[in-house]
């Protein structure tokens, strides 16, 4: 923690900075300048926030030296993180695209979305079973129902599985079921009490961007997760709101570089969520691969017109097969391959 002092604090105040800073057991670096005397907390600044010392007379601000986030960030460890699902690597040189519909519908849909998947060069499914509805008149998602005709549908086809949990009450459920990732969508992102669950067990988990968090707000809200042992954590950018209506989130592509710099974890994308529109999701998705993400997760739907939740934003089996085929050689141009 650095302390900066007014323009001409008395020494009692600076004083009393230093006791505080003792009293916590840290030690203290005074550096006097002409105009302003700077103190630094010399130890584990945990035990602090810096309003400890703005309210103090005499104190400018205070701002802490290390981030809220540590074992998450790339200066704890340099080097990439690869995280396993059930066998596919994320952040390794292949580009993992998960795909499958927002919500499971029928066993007949299930399967045809699986088939497609299959086909493709994706190696994981996802489907929402839980769903959280904006309206809450909405389809809420078939409950356990759909995490077992998606389990099904994995299990036959060997694509690891994908679902969103909502509730910390239905973890055991997904742990029994045998979920391969579990999900935590943007509206829960800061729901720590579920953050904190999760990072009890050792179930890889995506973790969705809230729509108007700060990058370390994500960041820390992925610590939440690793905090508890759990460090299989992919990041996964949706957008976030903005002041355009034209589409459903502003898909925040700076957000890659930033936080390939700023975490060791992979960072995949979800254009389906971003664009809200089918035939934006191409370009969108393209965009990801380019700027650096390790991966995507798509909607996807056989038949987009007649989904029970967000049909606009699912590709159709056609332009689904169309978009793996066009990222394959741009996945190559950028050293990579689809996995
Ligand atoms: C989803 O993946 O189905 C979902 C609800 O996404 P988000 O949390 O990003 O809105
Ligand atoms: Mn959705």
């Amino acid at each position: 923690m650095i302390i900066v002092m007014k323009h001409h604090a008395p020494d009692e105040y600076i004083q009393a900075v230093v006791d505080k800073i003792r009293a916590a057991g840290l030690s203290e670096h005074v550096s006097r300048g002409t105009e302003r005397t700077i103190i630094g907390a010399v130890g584990d600044e945990r035990v602090f926030s810096p309003d400890a010392f703005e309210l103090m007379p005499g104190v400018e601000r205070a701002m802490r030296v290390v981030k809220d986030y540590r074992i998450v960030s790339r200066e704890v460890h340099p080097a990439d993180s690869v995280v396993q699902v059930r066998g596919q690597a994320f952040g390794g040189q292949a580009i993992q695209i998960i795909a499958g519909p927002a919500a499971v519908e029928t066993a007949e849909q299930m399967a045809q979305c699986a088939e497609l998947v299959k086909a493709g060069a994706c190696r994981l499914l996802r489907g929402g079973a839980f769903k959280p509805r904006t309206s809450p008149y909405a389809f809420p998602g078939i409950g356990v129902a759909g995490l077992e005709q998606l389990r099904q549908e994995s299990r036959r086809h060997g694509l690891p599985m994908v679902s969103e949990l909502l509730d910390v009450r239905m973890l055991e459920t997904f742990l029994e079921l045998d979920v391969d990732m579990i999900e935590i969508g943007a509206r829960n992102m800061q729901n720590v009490g579920l953050l904190k669950e999760v990072g009890r067990i050792n179930k890889p988990v995506i973790l969705k961007r809230g729509p108007a968090a700060t990058l370390t707000e994500w960041l820390m809200a992925a610590e939440h997760i690793a905090a508890g042992g759990n460090h299989n954590i992919i990041f996964c950018e949706r957008g976030v709101r903005s002041f355009e209506p034209s589409y459903r989130n502003m898909l925040d592509l700076s957000s890659i570089p930033v936080l390939k710099r700023e975490t060791h974890l992979p960072v995949i994308v979800d254009p389906s969520h971003a664009g809200g529109k089918a035939w934006m999701v191409s370009s969108l998705a393209k965009a990801a691969i380019a700027a650096g993400a390790d991966g995507l997760m798509l909607d996807i739907h056989p038949d987009p017109a007649n989904a029970w939740c967000d049909g606009e934003q699912a590709l159709n089996p056609q332009a689904f097969r169309q978009l793996l085929d066009e990222l394959a050689p741009l996945a190559a141009a950028l050293g990579r391959s689809l996995a």
